[in-house]
């Protein structure tokens, strides 16, 4: 697995590297750090995402060199895609006819690529790139320890999602000692909020439902425009959610322009909600994941709600 993608990646020159659409801090990471890894071998690499690098994540080192586009159309002699499962999830064209590496640690992570590195039981996918930074022989430099750090700092939930573990925390000190900087990594992400994102959230707050052990909320199109907000900054609005103490499973919507509604769930452990979303042709993690599902709101919020009744429990 490891092995076979270094040694596709020794047998070749030109890279791109992508992630999934709306790419989080383990996506954005794990690319950058991965490229660095790819450049510290004498390759040629670029990291081409759809939907750019969203502000939070934009300190992060050689952030300002990520390209943002629809297609990928350089002559490269391969595609590494991390943290996706699919060529769909990129929103990229141009890149069904290349040969593709994927590297993801997913549950719901598919073989989709002519190389396959699916590990789930990695807390991140930058922890993968870790390992195939070590596994090259590759000098490990701060800022790669940077991009890493926040890889894992941010798929960990800041280290509280379960999964963590003591493997967790001898990488995460791993990175500190190459030069990842805690404090910094953290302020950078969760003191950058935009004013737009507050007052979304207070949208999506006064939005709130429970029901019994299940709470949810949603944004529609017109609150993401009064409050000037931005598709980016709905990350993480569901936790607030998963935060109310008698509640196991949370679910947060964002009505999209065409009436679709896009869905993050969230569970304390209890219920899988990577089945839940894979239901609606969506993935994940057994305690984050996503999906699209159809509008109009209420009918979507009630059939993913009636899912995650009838939801398979973390086996
Ligand atoms: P979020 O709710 O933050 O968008 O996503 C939570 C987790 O579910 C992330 O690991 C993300 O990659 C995954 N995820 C979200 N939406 C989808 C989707 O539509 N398909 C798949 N396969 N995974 C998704």
């Amino acid at each position: 697995m490891l092995q076979d993608v270094l040694q596709q990646i020794e047998q070749r020159n030109r890279f791109v590297l992508t992630s999934h659409a709306r790419p989080d801090g383990d996506a954005i990471g794990s690319a950058l750090a991965c490229c660095q890894v790819l450049r510290a071998m004498g390759k040629q690499a670029d990291v081409v995402l759809h939907d750019g690098v969203p502000r939070i994540y934009r300190t992060l080192p050689f952030a300002d060199q990520v390209l943002q586009a629809d297609r990928i159309a350089g002559n490269y002699d391969a595609a590494i895609i991390l943290e996706c499962d699919s060529i769909h999830r990129t929103r990229l064209e141009g890149l069904e006819n290349r040969f593709l590496i994927s590297i993801d640690h997913h549950v719901s992570g598919r073989p989709f690529a002519d190389v396959n590195w699916i590990d789930p039981h990695a807390v991140a996918t930058g922890e993968m790139v870790f390992r195939l930074a070590r596994e090259a022989g590759t000098p490990f430099s701060p800022e790669m320890a940077t991009c890493l750090y926040t890889a894992l700092m941010t798929d960990t939930g800041s280290f509280m999602f379960q999964g963590t573990n003591e493997h967790t925390f001898a990488l995460a000190r791993e990175l500190v000692l190459a030069g990842a900087d805690p404090s910094h990594c953290a302020r950078s992400i969760y003191f950058a909020h935009s004013v737009g994102k507050m007052r979304l959230l207070g949208e999506a707050l006064r939005n709130l439902n429970t029901e019994g052990n299940v709470g949810w909320t949603w944004v529609t199109q017109k609150q993401m425009e009064r409050c000037d907000a931005k598709e980016e900054d709905c990350e993480g609005l569901v936790n607030y959610v998963l935060s109310i103490g008698e509640l196991e499973v949370a679910a947060f919507f964002r009505e999209l322009p065409d009436g679709r509604l896009r869905v993050s769930l969230r569970s304390k452990g209890k219920l899988d909600v990577a089945q839940v979303a894979e239901g609606f042709g969506g993935g994940g993690h057994e305690c984050a994941s996503g999906c699209s599902v159809d509008g109009p709101l209420l009918v979507a919020v009630r059939r993913v709600l009636d899912q995650i009744r009838r939801g398979p429990p973390v086996q």
